[in-house]
């Protein structure tokens, strides 16, 4: 191959090595061209769900591109998003009614802050502040980057992120600071909304919190009119043991962002869920009230018909016994790490399972990252630590065997690791 025009994401090029050309894909694995099999324990960027290339969700892009491409979503509609949304606002919590088609999870976080705000101007009322949680990710564009956690990955475009008021992520047992935190930030009612990840703050490392926590959090916002926006866009799709992880503290947001495994993780689609208040505050004779966003791919017909297909295999397959499987086998293997002076954390939620290594430098560009992903590369796996934060996020099609083989890598790679210290 000639020289790669390709500017990769969150890749540094003057460090990378040569990155593998995937050819093929199917289930658990990655095919490449030089004939490598290379399993996937982090779900491409955790958005494949059943396995990749699920036939059903293939075939329902193929017949729906037999028809369809795409349309104009403002002025039309077509019935693969009319029947998506009819099957999301089934399937999501209560009381979300109304969904909004994007094609990203960033898009999918930015929109629902835009509803936020625009909740709050049209009802006349002065709440423009975002609470969001320490640690938190939730995408790479301007707005989404000034709800997330500030660093090395955003320092360069600081200058233009809003400022956002910030409660502390709940650590086990200092839970109450974090609450108390939320009280005294939504007393004055001026926070439009609170952001979170539900139970699993992702790119912030695998951090895990109870859904009791979850809970207070949505009460204590309620009490105030702040909104609950749940990002959901790593966590749905069964990553935390249930559909949404929001089921798990018996909590309906008021508004929702799911994206990555909405289509089985085959191709781009997001949404944002809504509750009819917050629709009824854009709805209006006055033009003024409209809900001014779109983008050229929304509610693209193809994305739309996977992630239909996707909800059928929901219903038709048993990937709820399947999840249930795997979150046990995640537990049982991950209690084998407990007590280990090789890790410094060990923990697990639904199908989610981290490991913190002891390391001297710790954080997302602890050398250590780069030089576990290359080991596991040796023995094809794909597994993509944060800094020094192993972790296990494989589609539902994994089997025992696979993850064995997994969890005896990380066991060989954490000996490793003690041994160069
Ligand atoms: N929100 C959360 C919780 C995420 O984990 C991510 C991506 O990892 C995003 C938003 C952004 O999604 P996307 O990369 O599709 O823009």
């Amino acid at each position: 191959m000639n020289r790669s025009a390709v500017w990769h994401p969150f890749t540094q090029h003057a460090v990378e090595p040569d990155m593998p050309c995937v050819a093929r894909t199917g289930g658990a694995y990655l095919e490449t061209a030089d004939g490598r099999r290379i399993l996937d324990a982090i779900s491409s960027w955790w958005v494949v769900t059943h396995g990749h290339r699920h036939p059903a969700i293939v075939e329902a892009i193929r017949s729906t591109a037999a028809t369809l491409d795409q349309i104009i979503f403002a002025g039309f509609t077509h019935e693969p998003a009319e029947r998506l949304a009819t099957a999301l606002t089934t399937l999501a919590p209560e009381e979300l009614d109304w969904v909004f088609y994007s094609d990203s999870g960033s898009t999918s976080v930015e929109v629902a802050l835009k509803m936020a705000l625009g909740y709050f101007h049209n009802s006349r009322a002065a709440r423009s502040r975002i609470v969001v949680m320490e640690h938190s990710y939730h995408g790479d564009t301007i707005g989404t980057m000034s709800v997330g956690a500030r660093g090395v990955f955003n320092a360069a475009y600081e200058p233009l992120l809003f400022e956002v008021d910030t409660i502390p992520f709940p650590v086990a047992g200092r839970e109450q600071e974090t609450l108390d935190r939320l009280e005294g930030l939504v007393r004055d009612r001026k926070a439009a909304a609170l952001i979170v990840e539900p139970l699993v703050l992702g790119a912030g490392g695998m951090l895990m919190y109870p859904a009791w926590v979850l809970a207070e959090l949505k009460r204590i916002t309620e009490a105030s009119g702040t909104l609950f926006i749940a990002d959901e866009v790593m966590t749905g799709w069964g990553r935390t043991g249930t559909l949404f992880a929001c089921e798990q503290a018996g909590i309906s947001p008021d508004i929702l962002c799911t994206s990555k495994g909405l289509t089985g993780g085959s191709i781009p689609l997001a949404a944002t869920l809504a509750t009819e208040a917050v629709f009824r505050a854009h709805y209006s004779r006055d033009r003024s009230r409209t809900f001014f966003h779109s983008s050229s791919y929304t509610a693209n017909p193809i994305a739309c018909a996977a992630a239909l297909a996707n909800i059928e295999v929901w219903r038709s397959e048993p990937v709820m016994k399947r999840i249930a499987a795997l979150s046990r086998m995640q537990a049982e293997r991950a209690a084998s790490f407990r007590g280990d002076r090789r890790f410094a954390d060990v923990r697990c939620t639904g199908t989610i399972a981290a490991f913190d290594l002891h390391v001297e430098s710790s954080g997302y560009l602890a050398e250590i990252g780069p030089k576990l992903r290359a080991f596991f590369l040796g023995r094809h796996l794909l597994v993509r630590p944060l800094g020094n934060v192993v972790y296990v996020l494989p589609p539902y099609c994994v089997t025992a065997d696979e993850l064995d083989q997994l969890y005896d890598a990380i066991d060989e790679a954490a000996s490793l690791v003690e041994a160069a210290a």
